[in-house]
């Protein structure tokens, strides 16, 4: 662990606010101390961020813009080529550091760090493609079209389950569309942060843009406080709870900022009578067992045909009970650790809730004796109806009931206050479109066939109701960190007026 550390500069690191390569002085003796929930022994510690030190790094990420903003597109696309690239290099590191600090195994670990990879190289291409559409004016002689602008500073938040692939989502289509990108990831995982900010920040100095990216440690009073209040930031993209979404959305709207939203999740999978179930318990357990349950896509509730759910509730229950859970580094782990105490006792807590609710566990229900936060990946025989199932709990449980209609399975699918991902397992035609159709699932993501984890970046990511409606990665989720702007040009001799009106002078 040692090499690892001092090879990414993070054995203990003296400062908690960062502009590009220059680390500010401590504000002060506060310390937050990043943990190895494997273990729940300390890993190393980072000083944290005052708010006169926020101060600064927006001032220094606004000047940035105003540079990086002139810098045409697909030269931007270059540097973010090069920020790519290096991320390769360094992939098998910062992967180790991701399951040193948040417990998730090793092949997740790289696959996060390939994402961000994958998410550089997306950007490269469309800082080529950010275009904008010509439409025909009613007057003659006049031509119309719109173009996008770079937006600014933006703000990026970041929850712990992802610490080094959710900023990447937001940071490399951002740079790719001229805004710079301050960082404020989760006090949960400030060491990957830190590594992948200082390697990405040499990158953006050589080439020639020193403050490029900006990064704040601090807690969510001061630092968190302070940039979703700040005008400066005209975009803040928050990944996380909905109770954190439901706030921070509150607070830039009151300034009449810009919001990217990417909340919590209440997955489910529906799996119908025709399912090849081979390929459903597969997407299922990797749905609901995969990152310890704690992905926003986590697949937490089954709705299984009753003809068929004896035998997919057998089959899971069988499969559960051979899961190697442990060290989340060795090749051979499937589950890894919750990421703290916390989360353990959320896991206690919804248990207690399950049994009083009439839920029946049928496998797991059980923290491990063992250092670490170990708890054992859950089934629960539920129904619709118990509250808790309408909850995220950010654990392996999963809720399984069974339907006897489609339209049921569909309307309790859809009969939660979130709306992230969603899939149906199925070999009817039929079944397939209808779940798809504007009468089936209400997700920002709906699948046929495969689990509801594990999202390539190609298409936009997002989700609907308590999820906040944001969008990011592909398809045109760029359009959130950019301007519009409708030009009119007018190349006659006659100044005709919209919609027919007269004023002539
Ligand atoms: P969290 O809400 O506790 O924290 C998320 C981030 O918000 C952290 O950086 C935290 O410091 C910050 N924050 C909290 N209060 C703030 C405030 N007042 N001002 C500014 N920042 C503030 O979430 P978490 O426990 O880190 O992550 C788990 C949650 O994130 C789950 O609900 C999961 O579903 C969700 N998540 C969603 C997505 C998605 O794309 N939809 C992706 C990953 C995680």
């Amino acid at each position: 662990m040692k090499d690892l550390l001092s090879r990414l500069g993070i054995e203990d690191v003296n400062a908690g606010a960062w502009i590009g390569t220059e680390a500010l002085p401590p504000a002060g003796d506060d310390r937050v101390v990043s943990t190895n929930p494997a273990t729940n022994d300390p890993i190393a510690s980072v000083a944290i961020a005052d708010a006169d030190q926020l101060d600064r790094v927006i001032d220094a990420a606004q000047d940035a813009f105003l540079e990086w903003r002139r810098l045409p597109a697909p030269k931007r696309g270059e540097v973010v080529r090069r920020m790519g690239n290096a991320l390769r290099d360094h992939k098998e590191d910062l992967g180790r550091l991701v399951t040193l600090e948040v417990g998730k195994i090793l092949s997740e670990g790289l696959g996060e760090v390939q994402e961000s990879i994958d998410m550089a190289d997306l950007a490269v291409g469309m800082s080529r493609q950010l275009y904008g559409l010509t439409m025909h004016s009613e007057r003659a002689q006049h031509r119309m079209y719109e173009q996008w602008h770079p937006l600014g500073a933006i703000g990026v938040i970041t929850a712990f389950n992802f610490p080094n692939a959710v900023w990447a989502w937001n940071a490399m289509v951002a740079l790719a569309c001229g805004d710079t990108v301050l960082w404020k990831p989760s006090i949960k995982a400030p060491l990957t942060a830190i590594a992948t900010h200082r390697i990405l920040s040499r990158v953006a100095e050589d080439a020639g843009f020193p403050h490029l990216l900006t990064l704040v440690i601090g807690q969510d009073a001061v630092v968190g406080e302070g940039m979703i209040r700040d005008p400066r930031l005209p975009l803040i993209s928050a990944t996380g709870s909905v109770r954190m979404g439901r706030y921070v959305g509150q607070v830039v709207a009151a300034r009449l900022g810009r919001c990217l939203l990417e909340l919590g999740g209440n997955n489910a999978i529906i799996v119908d009578r025709t399912a090849d179930l081979d390929l459903a318990i597969r997407g299922i357990a990797f749905g609901a067992v995969g990152t310890a349950g704690q992905r926003c896509t986590t697949t937490r509730r089954l709705i299984v045909h009753e003809d068929i759910a004896d035998e997919v509730i057998g089959r899971l229950v069988a499969a559960y009970e051979k899961l190697p859970i442990g060290d989340p580094m060795l090749p051979t782990t499937l589950v890894g650790p919750l990421i703290d105490p916390g989360a353990v006792a959320q896991y206690r807590a919804a248990l207690d809730t399950i049994r009083e609710q009439g839920g029946e566990i049928l496998t797991g229900g059980e923290v491990l004796d063992r250092p670490g936060n170990f708890v054992r990946p859950t089934i629960v025989a539920a129904r619709h109806d118990m509250p808790i199932c309408h909850e995220e709990t950010f654990a392996p449980i999963l809720y399984v009931m069974r339907y006897r209609d489609l339209a049921e399975a569909i309307e309790w699918q859809n009969d939660v206050p979130q709306g992230l991902s969603s899939a149906i397992f199925t070999d009817s035609f039929r079944s397939a479109e209808r779940f798809l159709s504007h009468e089936g699932s209400d997700c920002g993501i709906a699948n046929v066939n495969i689990g509801t984890s594990g999202a390539e970046i190609g298409g936009a990511f997002g989700g609907e109701k308590d999820t906040g409606g944001g969008r990011e990665a592909g398809s045109d989720a760029w359009k959130s960190y950019m301007r519009r702007q409708t030009c009119t040009l007018n190349w006659g001799t006659d100044l005709p007026l919209a919609q027919g009106v007269k004023f002539d002078i």
